[in-house]
């Protein structure tokens, strides 16, 4: 079977989000690149009865050509992937907090030095759209950018690096800062970091652990 070792670490990483609580059920999905296009979890299996065989390769049209449906996301994972060349994995998923202020459509601003894991000031929520859409996946490529992961209106989050631990990663710090978010707001508001500091911080954070450069944003400064 062509890529067995990356469909095993989408398999296994696919029941990692579950068990690590940053997901439930069949929601979510994942995905990683390959030549010519990307792997992509099947529609509406559950991650424990996924074996290799579902993973499903398409190409950058959306080709493919195995018994499983793709999953209804393949949309922004192709679109995601194609815009930005240093991404190698994507994760999305529909964890609790994250998508509880996705719900209330709210940004998740400079509360938290650690917000710049996710590359600027602030972790941005995408606008609405329909689930398996492209106007969803325009949103999403949108939110994205000079960003390795945003929050989806009244649905749930999209995390993105060059390799799928990493990603995982960073799922998991975001859905803690959307977390810790959510529990500072339920006492009052909460005091934000100013740009300068945010600055410094995101200078700081390239050298910190082993973060990637992302590909920067047109005329975002952030
Ligand atoms: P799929 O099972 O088709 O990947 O859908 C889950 C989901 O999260 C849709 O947004
Ligand atoms: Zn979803």
């Amino acid at each position: 079977m062509k890529h067995s070792a990356l469909r095993r670490d989408l398999v296994e990483t696919a029941r990692a989000i579950n068990t690590l609580g940053i997901n439930q059920g069949t929601s979510g999905n994942l995905s990683v690149r390959v030549e010519g296009g990307f792997l992509i979890t099947p529609s509406g299996v559950p991650y424990d009865e996924c074996g290799l065989e579902d993973i499903v390769e398409m190409d950058m049209e959306g080709c493919y050509s195995s018994v499983r449906l793709p999953s209804t996301e393949w949309r922004f994972h192709r679109d995601i992937l194609a815009a930005r060349p240093e991404v190698g994995a994507i994760i999305h998923t529909h964890s609790t907090f994250a998508t509880t202020l996705a719900c209330l459509h709210r940004d998740i601003p400079a509360f938290h030095y650690m917000v710049a894991v996710a590359g600027g000031k602030s972790i941005r929520c995408a606008p609405y759209a329909t689930f398996g859409t492209q106007e969803l996946s325009h949103a999403a490529v949108k939110a994205l950018e000079g960003r390795r992961a945003c929050l989806l209106a009244n649905h749930g989050m999209v995390c993105i690096e060059d390799t799928l631990k990493r990603t995982l990663a960073l799922a998991v710090e975001v859905e803690t800062l959307a977390e810790q978010y959510w529990r500072a707001l339920q006492v009052g508001e909460p005091f934000l970091l100013e740009d300068a500091e945010m600055d410094l911080i995101l200078d700081r954070i390239k050298t910190y652990g082993q973060i990637r450069p992302i590909t920067p944003a047109k005329g975002d400064g952030d």
